[in-house]
């Protein structure tokens, strides 16, 4: 064994089952716990990594919970530093982080995805494994083992790929209850199109993260975040609202962070996640957050797909009920102009992602769904 960088294990394992063809992959997390007051079992999950964690959270957070996580490692005889993120991750930030924090046994990422992304930045960078725990439901990332870089003028410039995944993913569901409902709205958002991304790359030629053509494993995983969302979601934001840990809150945030995570990296995305690269540079909606785009984006996928108007109109009215977006004007752009969705359309069009469609897509076909959405939305 030679000690490459983290990163090329990543691409190493997707080269190998290029050269064989048919290998598939399935990766996730090591461990996964959820449940309320769940944070306070963090000692004992890394202890078994060395004595000396790092713990990287945004300021509000670590000010939040370091008494609280200091005591769960103290008790474990850890010896925990902290590092605080401050603005966005960029290549920067993550090497000023790494040097502060070397020597680090293991790297813990405590509050919402920037804090997620820094702390999987900097064990990759340590080549040390990491441990995600997520404070708000508002994606997938805890589970992934993707990092988002921006440069300084917070464009999204890559997104990098871990060679193994977190050893564990924390939710403690009390956090998450006590956090703003917009977030788990959020989170509903982008597992809500799973199901779809993960049916176009298995029905066409499409590949996952991995590189790989897919197993039925995370198929059947993306079809199950789909119908919890669908029976538990509006019960589950209602519990958020009230801040309690109810069992379909439970249920959800398990379809949002584990099972949409499991669904996308091993079943793939698709033209729902392509179009936010359209949708994070258009007038107002590049100020939506991702799951309410990804929500909106999955109509557009499903109107392409050649779904009829009428399962469109059931779809729409179950994101009225629990305000998912159904229209542009709701992401944010009002009286989108012609020229407006065709940008959109073409910049869909760059997508690695758009390959995993059941069937080849051309910009005008991806311009006429949205088109079809706006009207059937202004319709339902
Ligand atoms: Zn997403």
């Amino acid at each position: 064994m030679t000690s490459e960088p983290a990163l090329s294990a990543g691409k190493v394992l997707r080269n190998i089952a290029g050269a064989v063809g048919d290998v598939r992959v399935f990766g996730g997390p090591g461990r996964y716990l959820q449940g309320p007051g769940a944070i306070d079992l963090l000692g004992g999950v890394v202890a078994p990594f060395g004595r000396f964690p790092a713990v990287i959270g945004d300021r509000q957070v670590v000010t939040m919970l370091r008494s609280r996580i200091e005591a769960s490692l103290g008790a474990m005889a850890l010896q925990p530093r902290f590092g605080v993120l401050d603005g966005e991750i960029t290549r920067d930030a993550i090497a000023r982080l790494s040097q502060g924090l070397e020597g680090a046994t293991l790297v813990i990422g405590v509050g919402g995805g920037k804090s997620l992304d820094a702390a999987k930045g900097v064990a990759m960078t340590l080549s040390v494994p990491t441990v995600t725990v997520p404070t708000i439901a508002s994606n997938d990332s805890p589970t992934s083992a993707a990092i988002a870089i921006y440069d300084d003028n917070h464009v999204m410039i890559a997104v990098d790929r871990m060679a193994a995944s977190p050893v564990c993913v924390l939710v403690d569901t009390a956090l998450i209850a006590a956090a703003p409902t917009s977030f788990l709205r959020a989170g509903i958002g982008d597992a809500i199109s799973k199901k779809f991304e993960a049916e176009g790359c298995m029905a066409g030629s499409g590949v996952t993260p991995f590189g790989t053509r897919p197993l039925l494993t995370a198929q059947a995983i993306a079809d199950r975040a789909y119908t919890t969302i669908l029976n538990d979601a509006e019960e589950a934001l209602a519990a958020c609202e009230r801040n309690e840990v109810t069992d379909p809150l439970e249920r959800v945030v398990e379809a949002v962070i584990l099972m949409s995570g499991l669904g996308f990296e091993n079943g793939g995305l698709s033209l729902a996640h392509s179009l936010t690269r359209g949708l994070v540079r258009a007038r107002g909606t590049r100020e939506a957050i991702h799951g309410a785009q990804v929500a909106w984006a999955l109509l557009a996928h499903l109107a392409a797909d050649g779904w009829p108007d009428e399962a469109l109109r059931e779809l729409m009215s179950f994101y009225r009920r629990i305000s998912l977006p159904v229209r542009l004007e709701d992401l944010g752009m009002p009286d989108p102009t012609d020229d407006e969705i065709e940008e959109i359309a073409r910049l869909t069009m760059t997508a690695p992602h758009l390959a995993n469609f059941a069937t080849p897509l051309t910009q005008a076909a991806v311009a006429a769904a949205i088109r079809r959405v706006e009207v059937v939305a202004g319709s339902a």
